[in-house]
């Protein structure tokens, strides 16, 4: 792809590929023919921008998805008339009118949300019910859910979806995925009315049985490797492009950025790119992480700057003041890129700022 130059008003330009997307959902969807693949679409679509991921999941036949709180599963709705969307934190105190006038459906994870909501929804409403399977994190214990099986509180509180979550799924040898499902399959058959959804990205790619009726990835819909390590099955969906402001010259022994971190060797050309941390793009890939220019990849100089990133251009000659150099993109995928920042590809994505100009493209 030729990059073109970005609008002049902005620093960077972030481009979602919704095709690739949709591609990503479609595939993870083959994987289980005969499960429902829904979509975590929690913080504004893993920071790809709720209001185009989500309309282009539901043309494509996606029909649930998952958020983490009540103000994100207000938003989904506005855009989602037909959609189920669970709200995977739960029913905070006093909030089952705001679901209720919404259609959401909180993830009850104790006795007293379970309480709370079979008030509110009288069965008529439904819910899931989180089991905790090995992350104490949210959830009642499998034996707390075995014993709440037969109690009228699941009928009253409409549970139509029992739910667990892999401890984990991106480590398919360890043991706890085998005795998560162990407990999982125990507690489905406890609840037989009700559907059953354990697996996320990496949990759609295990062995052995974790797809059950709902699918719930998040990552892999965006580019994510579901299984890393192993080439990556999924489209890569962003691609982030800062524009270069100025080249210049060093010699040896001269310094740049905060700090003077780096010297230079010998005489080196560098770029100033008009991106930096506050855009998302982490400091913790200062003097590791690297961009290409013309698909050159150049070092990422010093430390990174709140608005600026300094780039040896050295070896790129097609660098040119009004260019372009890819952050993300190419082969510098979000798994790269949260490698060289000593953190994963998901806070990557999350994390991807609202300074830039947003190119949807379908
Ligand atoms: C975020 C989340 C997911 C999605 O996980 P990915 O690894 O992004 O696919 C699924 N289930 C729960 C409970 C989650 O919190």
């Amino acid at each position: 792809m030729i990059a073109s130059d970005l609008s002049p008003g902005h620093g960077a330009r972030l481009t979602v590929d919704l095709a690739a997307l949709v591609a990503n959902w479609r595939a993870l969807a083959a994987r289980a023919p005969h499960a429902e693949c829904g979509a975590v679409v929690k913080a504004d679509a893993y920071g790809c921008g709720l209001a185009a991921v989500a309309p282009a999941l539901a043309r494509a036949g996606c029909r649930t998805v998952f958020v983490a709180h009540l103000s994100e599963g207000i938003a989904a709705r506005k855009l989602l008339p037909e959609a189920a969307i669970y709200v995977l934190n739960g029913l905070p105190p006093g909030a089952g009118a705001a679901f209720a006038g919404h259609a959401l459906r909180p993830v009850l994870g104790d006795r007293e949300e379970l309480a709370e909501w079979a008030a509110v929804s009288d069965g008529r409403l439904p819910a899931a019910l989180h089991v905790d399977t090995g992350m104490n994190r949210l959830g009642l214990s499998v034996a707390q859910a075995l014993e709440l099986a037969g109690d009228p509180v699941i009928g009253q509180a409409g549970i139509d979806l029992v739910m667990s979550h892999l401890v984990s799924a991106e480590c398919p040898a360890d043991p706890i995925n085998v005795r998560q499902a162990a407990d999982f399959a125990r507690l489905r058959a406890a609840f037989p009315s009700a559907r059953a959804s354990l697996a996320n990205s990496s949990g759609t790619w295990l062995a052995g049985d974790t797809r059950y009726d709902l699918l719930r990835p998040g990552y892999a819909l965006f580019g994510g490797n579901p299984e890393p390590g192993r080439p990556n099955p999924m489209r890569p969906v962003v691609r982030l492009e800062a524009t270069i402001l100025q080249i210049r010259h060093v010699e040896a022994g001269e310094t740049c950025g905060y700090n003077a971190r780096w010297t230079a060797p010998g005489p080196r050309r560098l770029a100033t790119l008009s991106l930096g941390y506050a855009d998302g793009y982490p400091r913790a890939a200062s003097g590791r992480g690297r961009a290409l220019v013309g698909g050159v990849p150049c070092p990422i100089l010093g430390l990174i700057s709140m608005d600026l990133i300094i780039l040896d251009v050295t070896d790129a000659p097609a660098a040119r003041r009004g260019g372009t150099a890819t952050l993300i993109g190419d082969r510098l995928d979000i798994d790269t890129v949260g490698q060289t920042a000593g953190t994963i590809g998901y806070e990557i994505l999350t994390g991807l700022g609202s300074r830039y100009v947003r190119n949807y493209v379908e």
